[in-house]
């Protein structure tokens, strides 16, 4: 096998880190889509509460006061009758402020501003007014809400006031009553008191001066600047993000309070709008989380699937060489279409490899010239034999007077003769015999389980049929062959084929063309130069 190449990450790896990168990329993105929404929807549904709670206050102030208004209309028009009337004067101004627990004082006035009678604070009758609220009433005739204003007593007050008019029309001055403002005044009653959220409603004059605030000190302060009671003062109702005093983000919804020109905000601070959204988000990744976890186990299990396959080829492509490649290979789950073609094609390059390495070894063992195993393939059915520590016959086979053929007829017919020579030897060989070419005109052959006898009849078997096979151009040829066999004497292949060369030179001696088994004489044929055929 060779080495695998040194690369950082595998398939697998890549196949991971990728999906996993994807699928936290999409948790991430719906996680912060899904927050987003669902804020946006808290802040969304907080401002439409705000500003429909802010509608509400601010139509309740303008129902109050239309009814306080009411009353007191009532009475202008009873006044106008009869103004210089006192005791008229004071039974109206007793019934209104006995009628309106909210209006904390009762006051009658002529047109110039002097107090004709006042409930239930009588100490002012026959002073002249002196508020600019009030003033501005009696200048302007007509029904009236006041700013909020510090009363002489000092508490601060708003003041509501009907003009009264004689049957013929003639300014005669106004009745009014005072809200009382701080602590516990009117606008308690009418808003009531902090939410649970934080949300809380606050109410502020034309001046932008605070007629209520759930913080009670406050009430009477001037705010510097609100963009909710400014656009509230524009006469809109809408909601709004905004800050606080303090620099604190609110959800703001505001009102106009058309009667009276004030502002109704209410308002919550945006974190305790946005509170529920921690919870949400929890939920979701508790429901997210089991999904999550089969959703990674199946993309596991699936890269495993589709990996494993790849991963078995890429094993084996490094080394097709491998005599059980092909077989391997074949065995490997490709079981998507990609990896079943890899496989096919590294099937096919494996065989072709098996092949031409098959066609290699089979070069490198065999003689080029004859076709017959040449000397290295010799050694190697030696070591096997000798190994194996199997008997057999070797015989070494020398053509006689060979360079005469070369001399007579040139190399490539001296060749041509050799083939001839070697097919003989094939053709008497037997099945299991290896027949080699050992060198120049020099053969041998290898047989194995052959006791000296056989291996005899076959070295004469040889001889007889070259001698008897005339070869074109060159005539007749004869071979001498020496035998030896392996025995305790003999047990390795050098000494076997040493004893084979020694009885050939012994038959080369003894008149060639003959074969010899022993020490002994020459069996078979006899000294034959090559003649033409
Ligand atoms: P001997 O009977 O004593 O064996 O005589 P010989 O002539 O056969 O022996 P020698 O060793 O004197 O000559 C062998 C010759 O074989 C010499 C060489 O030219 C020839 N020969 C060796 N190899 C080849 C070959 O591949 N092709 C051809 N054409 N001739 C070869
Ligand atoms: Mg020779
Ligand atoms: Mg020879």
């Amino acid at each position: 096998m060779g080495k695998r190449p040194k690369v950082a990450i595998g398939l697998r790896g890549l196949f991971l880190i990728f999906v996993l990168l994807a699928v936290l990329g999409t948790l991430c993105n719906s996680l912060i889509v899904a927050y987003t929404v669902q804020r946006d929807a808290l802040i969304h549904s907080a401002l439409e509460a705000n500003r429909a709670y802010a509608f509400k206050v601010a139509s309740s102030i303008d129902q109050f006061l239309h009814s306080v208004n009411e009353r007191l209309k009532y009475s202008s028009q009873l006044l106008g009758s009869d103004i210089a009337n006192p005791t008229l004067s004071e039974n109206e101004a007793r019934r209104l402020q006995a009628q309106d627990s909210e209006l904390s004082a009762v006051l009658i006035t002529d047109s110039a501003g002097r107090i004709l009678q006042a409930y239930p604070t009588t100490t002012g009758i026959g002073l002249t007014v002196t508020s600019d609220e009030l003033n501005e009433a009696l200048k302007l005739r007509r029904p009236m809400v006041s700013q909020a204003f510090t009363s002489t007593s000092g508490k601060l007050i708003a003041f509501v006031s009907q003009p009264i008019f004689s049957p013929t029309g003639e300014y005669l001055g106004l009745v009014g009553g005072s809200l009382h403002l701080q602590q516990n005044g009117v606008m308690h009653s009418l808003i009531g008191e902090h939410h649970l959220d934080g949300t809380f409603a606050f109410v502020a004059d034309g001046n932008r001066r605070l007629l209520y605030h759930p913080d009670q000190p406050r009430i009477g302060e001037r705010l510097d600047w609100s963009k909710t009671v400014d656009q509230a003062l524009l006469g809109q109702d809408g909601a709004m993000e905004t800050v606080n005093y303090h620099g604190v983000p609110m959800l703001a919804g505001y009102a106009h309070v058309q009667g009276s020109n004030w502002a109704v905000v209410v308002q919550q601070p945006r974190e305790q709008a946005l509170a529920p959204l921690g919870k949400l988000m929890r939920d979701m990744l508790i429901k997210i989380i089991p999904a999550g976890v089969v959703g990674l186990g199946l993309i596991l299990l699936g890269v495993m699937l589709i990996t494993r396959p790849l991963r078995a080829l890429a094993g084996h492509a490094i080394d097709l060489s491998a005599p059980n490649a092909t077989a391997e290979l074949s065995a490997i789950n490709a079981w998507y279409t990609e990896a079943a073609a890899i496989r096919q094609a590294l099937v096919r390059q494996s065989q072709h490899l098996q092949q031409k390495i098959g066609t290699l070894n089979a070069a490198a063992d065999t003689d080029l010239l004859t076709g017959l195993a040449n000397r290295r393939a010799m050694n190697a059915a030696l070591e096997r034999l000798d190994a194996a520590q199997q008997p057999y016959s070797a015989l070494a086979l020398d053509i006689d007077y060979f360079k005469r053929v070369n001399d007579t007829f040139g190399h490539d017919v001296g060749d041509v003769a050799l083939q001839h020579v070697a097919q003989i030897i094939r053709d008497c060989a037997r099945t299991g015999d290896l027949a080699c070419r050992a060198g120049g005109e020099e053969f041998c052959l290898l047989l194995p389980d052959t006791d000296p006898e056989t291996a005899h009849r076959v070295a004469e078997r040889i001889r007889s049929t070259l001698s008897n096979t005339p070869i074109a151009p060159v005539g007749t040829l004869t071979l001498s062959i020496g035998v030896a066999c392996r025995d305790a004497d003999t047990p390795s292949a050098e000494a076997i084929l040493k004893r084979a060369d020694e009885r050939l030179y012994l038959a080369k001696r003894n008149g060639r063309n003959c074969v010899v088994v022993r020490g002994g004489g020459c069996k078979g044929g006899r000294k034959r130069p090559p003649q033409r055929g």
